[in-house]
């Protein structure tokens, strides 16, 4: 393991935000504040990925994600910090304008590679960097690899540190490692999973990365839209909720997402959530670098 922050991660009480949601009692894991390119869960995940990677000898960091990946930003931090090269296979078409996390791929001295199928061109990606002499080491998407795992399973310890009688965690579900290490280390019974819509089928997802029964997973999947990405009215409010009552701020993909599913979950089972924590999992870059930005003020 690299370290690359600064543990414990805050947790913070949310009255206003318990209040309005109608819970007993909330509070916010901080992971945002993680010290690294603008901070967020992919970091913990990150200081196991790139432990192997650095044992393996690599010169050169690959991954691939959305065009506003968290992930891809953080692993280009992440090669800055261990002097690495980092490319970056982003879906689609080079945007106009560089905005949010993008912008930071290329400040962070990333190489930036659209492609329509990235995990074809990261394969081609790293035969080049082994051409020019160089040691590739692909990281899979999201960060999601069996290593990684363990990132979130030193979270939960440190919750159960600063919490030891905690009743639930809520956390966005991406590509699954991160909820998958919170069930290792709490219990899938204290683990409320909210699915963003990355992966086709998130009960498997992280059932396998966790070495659990899916059919122990709670997973709200009713939290998606249109799709990974889009903006839904639901979503909106609890960004603007958290905004409002705690000057806390959430990102229109992942944890706005969280929360809107706690806040369902608070409206139908009122009384169910005892010592709630939500997982603010980072992703304000992407709030810069979203479609809808303006819909939500
Ligand atoms: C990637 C991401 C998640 C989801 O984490 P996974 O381990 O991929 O499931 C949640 N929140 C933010 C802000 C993310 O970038």
């Amino acid at each position: 393991m690299i370290p690359f922050g600064t543990y414990p991660t805050p947790l913070e009480t949310a009255p206003r935000l318990a209040g309005a949601l109608g819970l007993p009692e909330l509070f916010v894991k901080r992971d945002d504040l993680i010290g690294l390119g603008a901070g967020g869960n992919k970091v913990r995940k990150l200081e196991h990925t790139c432990a192997e990677a650095v044992a393996a000898g690599a010169t050169t960091l690959l991954t691939t994600g959305a065009p506003q990946s968290n992930h891809a930003r953080l692993t280009a931090a992440a090669a800055a910090r261990l002097g690495l090269d980092a490319v970056l296979v982003l879906r689609g078409r080079p945007p106009n304008d560089a905005r949010g996390n993008v912008l930071l791929d290329h400040l962070l001295g990333a190489t930036v590679v659209w492609a329509d199928d990235p995990l074809r061109e990261v394969g081609r990606q790293a035969a080049a960097v082994r051409e020019r002499g160089g040691v590739p080491h692909v990281i899979p998407f999201g960060g999601s690899s069996p290593a990684a795992v363990q990132g979130y399973v030193a979270c939960a310890a440190e919750l159960l540190d600063q919490l030891p009688d905690l009743s639930h965690v809520v956390v966005a579900v991406g590509s699954g490692a991160t909820m998958a290490g919170l069930v290792r280390g709490l219990g899938a019974e204290r683990v409320i999973g909210v699915d963003v819509g990355a992966v086709p089928d998130p009960h498997t997802t992280v059932a396998r990365l966790a070495g659990a029964d899916a059919g122990s997973l709670d997973i709200d999947t009713g939290r998606v839209g249109a799709g990974y990405g889009t903006l839904t009215g639901e979503v909106a409010r609890a960004v603007r909720l958290a905004a409002r009552t705690e000057g806390l701020l959430l990102d229109p993909v992942y944890t706005g997402r969280a929360l809107a599913g706690l806040a369902a979950r608070a409206r139908a089972r009122a009384g169910g959530l005892g010592r709630t924590v939500l997982l603010h999992t980072g992703g304000l870059p992407g709030l810069f670098g979203h479609p809808s930005v303006a819909e939500l003020a």
